[in-house]
């Protein structure tokens, strides 16, 4: 007879709704049809540089320009698989459980139920504060993944998680883009100039009451270099372990994010 707590496919075990293959090895979203318009609108303008222009290039101008055309086509590519199947950095769920209200009991007396003193206040968490480089912000409760949202994540709606650093979702790699597959474009270029988040320059631009952005390091060099020399966290979930539990709510971290481990993390 198996136990109640078999093991499950790993689909099925986890709670976000994220596809999970090999054990965790790729960790992708479900769009995938927008995956496939991105790999058609890659590959349209391939096969035709590469059916009538490349022979005349290789025979007439130089071989040179061929292998520089191939070595860009498959650094897209690559990147583009990188990006869609790497964990973007989704946080364990059950990190700060809402604690189940106390049991009162059967009332003695009818003069129970009209103290209100007898009703058991709301354990439903309220926000946190935390200095950042001389900066307050609030750490919102997140009421799905039942935790407080370290700084810079967010909870994608696509995906059902929490994310650390997200970035946003992006449909056309089909994954959320956060602090473990970040994409180099010219757009984000100008945010790694900043050391925002698309998130926080979209909040920013419509805040009228612009708070200081305690995570600019002051200036460009210093931002990219934290961004190009800041080696990929390992994942926080522990993907080849997740099968063996029952229960879609059950917290699996390898480890805690930097906010669970300090009380007041100052650099982040
Ligand atoms: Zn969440
Ligand atoms: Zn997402």
């Amino acid at each position: 007879m198996k136990p109640s707590s078999s093991p499950r496919h790993i689909d099925e075990s986890f709670a976000g709704k994220n596809k999970i293959l090999l054990r965790g090895t790729i960790v992708t979203g479900r769009d995938f049809w927008a995956l496939g318009v991105t790999l058609l609108l890659i590959h349209t303008p391939v096969i035709l540089f590469s059916v009538f222009v490349c022979p005349f290039v290789y025979i007439n101008i130089s071989p040179a320009v061929v292998f520089v055309f191939v070595y860009l086509y498959l650094l897209c590519v690559f990147s583009l698989f990188k990006t869609s199947w790497t964990d973007p950095g989704i946080i364990p769920r059950n990190l700060d459980p809402i604690q189940p209200m106390a049991t009162l009991g059967e009332p003695s007396s009818s003069s129970d139920l009209v103290d209100p003193s007898y009703y058991p206040v709301s354990t439903y968490p309220g926000m946190k504060d935390v200095l950042i480089n001389g900066v307050s912000l609030k750490l919102k409760y997140c009421d799905t993944c039942q935790l407080y949202r370290p700084p810079r994540c967010s909870h994608c709606r696509q995906c059902d998680n929490c994310v650390e650093n997200e970035d946003h979702h992006c449909i056309w790699v089909n994954n959320c883009v956060g602090r473990r597959n970040y994409p180099l474009t010219v757009y984000h270029l100008y945010l790694i100039s900043k050391n925002m988040t698309t998130h926080e320059q979209i909040r920013s631009s419509v805040n009228i009451r612009r708070a200081p952005h305690p995570f600019n390091l002051g200036n460009f060099a210093k931002n990219l270099m934290q961004f190009i020399a800041r080696p990929k966290p390992p994942s926080y979930i522990e993907w080849r372990k997740i099968h063996e539990h029952s229960s879609r709510m059950t917290s699996l971290p390898r480890f805690k994010p930097a906010f669970h481990q300090e009380q007041e993390p100052t650099n982040l």
